[in-house]
């Protein structure tokens, strides 16, 4: 299936110019012209990718960013930053956003950037696993079973589906949000605090020696990632 674009930029040549050159790349491109339409469309809709204009009538591209993400947007987001706005990169990838270009940018450098983007998308949701073997332990997510060496844990629910999506996120870094969002989604009563506590837990039960863990990492200052 063709990967799905949502362009959301409030000048008319920018997005005539941008949705030519993406569809002619072949890719489904659809398009809103300030954030709070942008934000409804990319809640409403299945993108693989949200380019987000930052300078937008009403919400910014960066609120739309957060406000998406904050709702359990997985695909890629681009930003497109105006020269002087350069500081702001810096905001836009720690609001959710994974990359960002300057206008105006080359046509060239556009497609490269989507294409780069939505490979990673594409791979981070094909690497979805039933069954993963770590140090020792052994764990069938489809039936709910773990055993580290010969015996078996009892895992809850929601510790068996954090462990769940850190290890189909391996490798990568997830900040505490991405994980609440994620594993908790819109329950209410939960912090940050909660990811820790389980994330306690979880090595608890499946680290050697839990205090010095070696699969269920924590990145100082980011978050945790599952192996290196
Ligand atoms: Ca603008």
């Amino acid at each position: 299936m063709e990967p799905r674009i949502l362009l959301v930029e409030d000048e008319t040549a920018v997005v005539f110019i941008v949705s030519d050159l993406l569809e002619s790349a072949g890719y489904i491109v659809e398009s809103a012209g300030d954030g709070e339409h942008g934000l409804q469309m990319a809640l409403d809709k299945p993108f693989d990718l949200l380019i987000l204009d930052v300078g937008l009538p009403g919400r910014d591209g960066f609120e739309v960013c957060h406000a998406v993400r904050e709702r359990g947007f997985d695909g890629a987001v681009l930003m497109l930053t105006a020269r002087g706005e350069v500081p702001d990169r810096v905001q836009g990838l720690r609001g959710g956003a994974d990359d960002y270009l300057v206008k105006p940018f080359d046509s060239d450098e556009l497609l490269a950037r989507v294409a780069s983007l939505l490979r990673r998308v594409r791979k981070e949701q094909l690497t979805p696993v039933s069954q993963f073997e770590f140090g020792g332990v052994r764990v069938d997510f489809t039936r709910g079973e773990l055993w580290k060496g010969k015996n078996p844990v009892e895992l809850t629910a929601k510790e068996l589906e954090l462990l769940r999506y850190l290890v189909n996120r391996r490798g990568q870094t997830l900040t505490r949000e991405d994980i609440l969002h994620h594993v908790w989604r819109e329950q209410a009563f939960v912090t940050p605090r909660t990811v820790d506590v389980h994330i306690a837990w979880l090595r608890q039960k499946l680290e050697d020696k839990p205090n010095t863990p070696q699969h269920i990492l924590t990145v100082r200052g980011e978050g945790y990632r599952f192996g290196k």
